[in-house]
């Protein structure tokens, strides 16, 4: 898994985030979707799976979650 293609520098900006599994929110009224910060993937409002950060910048799909959990070390929120 260190040598995982989809990890780049997220460790910097996502190690020990506190995320939470909601329905897609754009973080822009301009902003019609984004992406999954490891894998790419679109996460458009057909998506119910994806998890967030807090402030709901930066978007993690769900594989990826279950994929990189534990060497992130996320802690899960619940929505609120
Ligand atoms: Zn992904």
């Amino acid at each position: 898994m260190k040598n995982d293609r989809r990890l780049t520098n997220q460790i910097d900006y996502l190690f020990g985030k506190e995320l939470t599994q909601v329905p897609y929110v754009p973080y822009s009224e301009n902003w019609t979707h984004d992406h999954c910060a490891f894998c790419s993937e679109t996460i458009d409002e057909t998506e119910k799976d994806a998890y967030c950060t807090e402030d709901r910048y930066h978007w993690i799909c769900k594989d990826c979650f279950n994929d990189f959990k534990e060497m992130f070390n996320w802690k899960i929120t619940e929505q609120k």
